[in-house]
């Protein structure tokens, strides 16, 4: 998925956020009713690469302050974030047209990486001594140092605008990386927001900050930093790797999902159907993780589906303030009402049927209904392509081989769940081709930082979370250093026969394994 259509783009307005001296500006509307809410001004190449040249000029200093150091100026971002936790939700909800519910789950996602990386980088990223394998370099001691990229570059969608733009920053200059974000032009405000605080309230060093604007935007940004971490649709994740490629800049890709959930026939059905519809249904269905394929094995899929249809069919749908009066928000990009609703009529036109919802919601605002399929196939757009919105296809399976086989026979493999008796269910999850699976969850695993979440196939390259979550921000260098030596070495200049023959000796001593090589007495 596609953001096809930009966002308005005008002359520079008195009151854009502004970086820098653009005379081109983005409107930011509020999808929930349309109104715009705030502007933006559009970085130009030449303002991107200053951006970057400014923060890499401040680098070193960061990176010398050593993880703790570092850790004291995230955490004051932290406590930034929990005494600002209702500004920062609503900008979220005005920019997104999210339901209350749904803007919640950020901030709490944010304040505990920055104490998981904030604890976890001496030991993620510390110096390692390495024993060395050989008795023959028994002489070295070998270690490894972890050195930041200098600038690393995020460019983030619009669908969690802080979890995917500040959480990517956050183990990158936990790591010592100067950070420029790009947030995407539908919802650039609430970053920016946090960048303003981060300079001018929190007062933290001139490391971190974001440009403005589309695709170009974004291609600058790769052009002038030393990592690229994207996230986003797979069509713009190629573009980036091959811009990427030109100046041999280094990637990590999240993309796109077609995610699956498999229903056993000894799974706990309502569990399992109310989670299909939280997990099909949350932020719209606008989750790179949505649940969008269920498999049900035939024995359970009548009962399953008539539950997963009660469940969905009560959701209350509309704007949300602090009210908590809707469950299932807007769409946020105005493009994506037309996707969702293609990949329904594709359905419809070729015998699906839509138990509940099937269309786009008349009048103010940007909703598309929670809706549930039956009688799709695999021929269809809305189980093959992403969707990315408040849809689930429904599919009976003769058993859990042909579940199975379902599950992963998509180009996509983000990640995927699995409903049943919990062991049973374990070995079919361990079978889905994708990077990370729940057992009688869905999502969830986004929130447990201590393990990789990315994805196979056309879902990305890389991971974020857990400890390469933050090495990737990283160069290993390794030091070999000589503990004790002469005056030459073996292997150094004379060469001379009996020299030579001394270290082959030697080598064969130890590589050898059977006695009468190691004395030399065969070959
Ligand atoms: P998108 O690919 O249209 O845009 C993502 C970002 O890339 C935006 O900031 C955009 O301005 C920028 N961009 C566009 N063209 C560019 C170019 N040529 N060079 C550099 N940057 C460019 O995606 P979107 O519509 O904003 O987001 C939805 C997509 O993101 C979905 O496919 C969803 O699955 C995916 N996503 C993935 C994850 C994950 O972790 N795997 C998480 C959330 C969303």
């Amino acid at each position: 998925m596609e953001s096809g259509t930009a966002p308005k783009v005008s002359e520079a307005a008195n009151g854009a956020v502004s970086n820098g001296s653009s005379t081109e500006t983005i409107e930011v509307l509020n999808p929930a009713n349309g109104a715009t809410i705030g502007s933006v001004a559009v970085d130009s190449a030449e303002s991107v690469a200053a951006t970057v040249a400014r923060v890499r000029g401040n680098q070193a200093e960061w990176e010398a302050l050593g993880v703790d150091g570092r850790y004291r100026w995230l955490g004051e971002l932290r406590d930034w974030l929990f005494d600002n936790h209702e500004r920062v939700l609503d900008t979220m909800q005005a920019e997104t047209g999210k339901v209350r519910g749904d803007t919640m789950a950020e901030t709490v996602y944010l304040t505990d990486l920055i104490n998981f990386y904030g604890t976890k980088a001496a030991k993620f990223i510390g110096d390692e001594t390495v024993r060395p394998h050989s008795a023959l370099a028994a002489s070295k001691k070998l270690m490894v140092q972890y050195r930041p990229y200098p600038v690393v570059g995020v460019i983030s969608p619009w669908n969690f605008p802080l979890a995917l733009a500040l959480g990517d920053a956050i183990p990158a200059l936990q790591a010592g990386a100067a950070v420029v974000v790009k947030p995407s032009e539908f919802t650039p405000l609430g970053l920016a927001e946090i960048v303003e605080a981060w300079k001018h309230e929190i007062g933290g060093p001139d490391v971190f900050d974001c440009v403005h604007g589309t695709g170009e935007t974004g291609g600058a940004l790769v052009d002038n930093v030393d990592f690229i971490q994207f996230t986003g649709s797979d069509r713009t994740g190629r573009k980036v790797m091959a811009r990427a490629a030109e100046t041999l800049t280094p990637v990590s890709l999240e993309l796109g999902g077609k995610d699956p959930m498999i229903v056993l026939a000894d799974a706990d059905l309502d569990r399992a159907a109310n989670a299909a519809a939280w997990g099909g249904m949350m932020n719209s269905g606008q989750i790179c993780m949505s649940v969008e394929r269920i498999y049900v094995e035939e024995p359970a899929y009548d009962e399953f589906v008539a539950k997963l249809t009660k469940e969905v069919g009560k959701l209350r749908q509309g704007p949300d303030s602090t009210g908590w009066d809707a469950e299932v928000g807007a769409m946020t990009s105005p493009n994506q009402t037309a996707i969702v609703k293609d990949h329904v009529d594709d359905a419809l036109a070729s015998g699906a049927r839509a138990l509940t919802g099937g269309k786009p919601v008349e009048g103010p605002g940007d909703y598309f209904e929670p809706t549930v399929l039956v009688d799709v196939d695999h021929s269809m757009k809305v189980m093959r392509d992403e969707t990315f919105g408040p849809v689930v296809g429904v599919m009976k399976a003769r058993d859990t081989e042909e579940a199975l086989r379902l599950a992963n026979d998509s180009r996509y493999g983000l990640s995927g769940s699995v409903f049943g008796e919990k062991n049973r269910a374990e070995q079919v999850a361990r079978r889905i081709e994708c990077g990370a699976v729940n057992v009688n969850d869905v999502l969830v695993n986004y929130l447990a930082s201590d393990v990789p979440m990315g994805g196979w196939k056309q879902s990305g390259i890389g991971s974020r979370h857990g400890e390469g979550g933050i090495k990737k921000y990283c160069r290993p260098e390794s030091v070999v250093i000589t503990r004790f030596a002469g005056k030459r070495e073996p292997t150094w200049y004379p060469y001379t026969r009996a020299r030579r023959s001394l270290v082959g000796r030697i080598a064969q001593a130890f590589n050898a394994r059977d006695l009468k090589r190691r004395l030399g007495l065969r070959g």
